[in-house]
């Protein structure tokens, strides 16, 4: 590579991180790689299956490629409002909107519900998609330690402005763990806050059938909770929605930036999401089979009882968390590395995620391996 002036920033700090082990090469799928998954989010298996490779033919037939245009223009089909009314109705909510990514739904929710005259109280532990957004909101930010109830009744009890949004995710997508979701709703109720639940991690895997834990703990359909959810994982396609009070509908369509100025989700993705949800609607056991193997992951590796998909497997130094990771994908099972800035310092993890379609062969193939290469990394 010539040195040049303007880039010598990027050769310090890639060498900088090449040197603490944080360096990160997207891992290639090739045609016919035999790898088993246990690094993806597509917890139900779903991404090949005859009813979602369906769903996503038969739209790309009938409505093209892409969507042609922003939302507001030409990028709303047919489709895209059947998707969105099947998403409220599995979730049980009362009404659902489509963005192209989870990401892009949390950006636009987060902002256009926040603003100048709202606080803002989001968990420490909240996924990057929800911190890029109350950058964006304006709103002033208080950030309460994880699944800390009483920190949020203060930020709450103590607010100046008049409006107030509390965020959380529902599975906390490195660690698995779960938030306080009825504490939370209790306490913004009586504040008179919305709270917004990021189900990226919980539709699919908890709720009867895969609804979601706002689902499971019986808020589903409050008007003041408004859930935010990715076609990305369970649902094996690509895309994201907002499910929520028509009210909070309308604003979003009306304000939400990254429903106005983004190019609406493309065809297949929303037929191919349509199919997965036929898929749970008749096949509700994929739900609890995926629970199944993550205490399975869970007893192997060692770790505590998982209440998600997501198995977190601690190993602290991010070179031996990164060598370990390609032991076991040079044996032919491919898990999940995280390391700073996606986790804290100190504990740099395998990220193992339950998959409910694993054959016989594959179960005893990630039995061999885990446990070898583990005993290694601990040793
Ligand atoms: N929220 C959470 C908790 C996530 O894990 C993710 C995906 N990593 C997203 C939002 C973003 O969803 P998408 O991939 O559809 O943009």
């Amino acid at each position: 590579m010539t040195a040049h002036p303007a880039l010598a920033w990027l050769d310090d700090t890639a060498a900088a991180r090449r040197a603490a082990g944080l360096h990160r090469d997207p891992v290639v799928r090739t045609p016919g790689s035999t790898v088993v998954d246990l690094a993806s989010n597509d917890y139900l298996g779903l991404t090949r299956h005859p009813e979602v490779l369906a769903g996503a033919t038969a739209a790309l037939r009938r409505w093209g490629a892409g969507a042609t245009g922003s939302r507001l223009v030409t990028g709303t089909t047919a489709e895209h409002e059947l998707l969105e009314r099947e998403l409220a109705d599995f979730v049980g909510a009362d009404s659902g909107l489509v963005f192209s990514s989870g990401y892009a739904a949390n950006l636009g929710a987060v902002a256009a519900l926040g603003g100048k005259d709202a606080l803002i109280v989001s968990d420490a532990g909240g996924h990057a998609s929800l911190v890029d957004a109350c950058r964006l909101s304006r709103s002033r930010i208080v950030v309460t330690p994880h699944n800390d109830v009483d920190a949020v009744v203060h930020a709450l009890a103590t607010r100046t402005e008049a409006r107030a949004l509390v965020l959380t995710d529902s599975v906390f997508s490195t660690d698995g763990d779960l938030a306080p979701l009825r504490a939370l709703h209790r306490v913004c109720r009586a504040h008179g806050a919305l709270l917004l639940v990021d189900e990226a991690h919980g539709v699919g895997v908890r709720g009867a059938g895969g609804r979601g834990l706002v689902h499971e703990v019986g808020l589903a359909g409050e008007p003041d909770v408004v859930v935010t959810a990715t076609l990305s994982k369970s649902l094996a396609s690509q895309g994201g929605a907002v499910l929520a009070d028509g009210r909070v509908r309308e604003h979003l369509v009306d304000t939400a930036r990254t429903f106005i100025f983004d190019t609406g989700l493309a065809p297949a993705a929303v037929g191919a999401a349509r199919g997965a949800l036929k898929v749970l609607r008749t096949e509700p056991a994929r739900a609890a089979a995926v629970l199944e193997q993550a205490a399975h992951l869970a007893r192997l590796t060692g770790v505590e009882a998982p209440l998600s998909a997501v198995v977190s497997v601690i190993l602290g130094d991010p070179h031996v968390a990164a060598d370990a990771a390609a032991r076991c994908r040079d044996r032919g099972v491919h898990v999940g590395c995280f390391r700073p800035p996606s986790v804290p310092a100190g504990t740099s993890r395998l990220r193992l995620t339950a998959r409910a379609n694993l054959t016989d062969d594959e179960r005893a193939l990630v039995d061999e391996v885990l446990t070898d290469v583990l005993a290694g990394a601990r040793a």
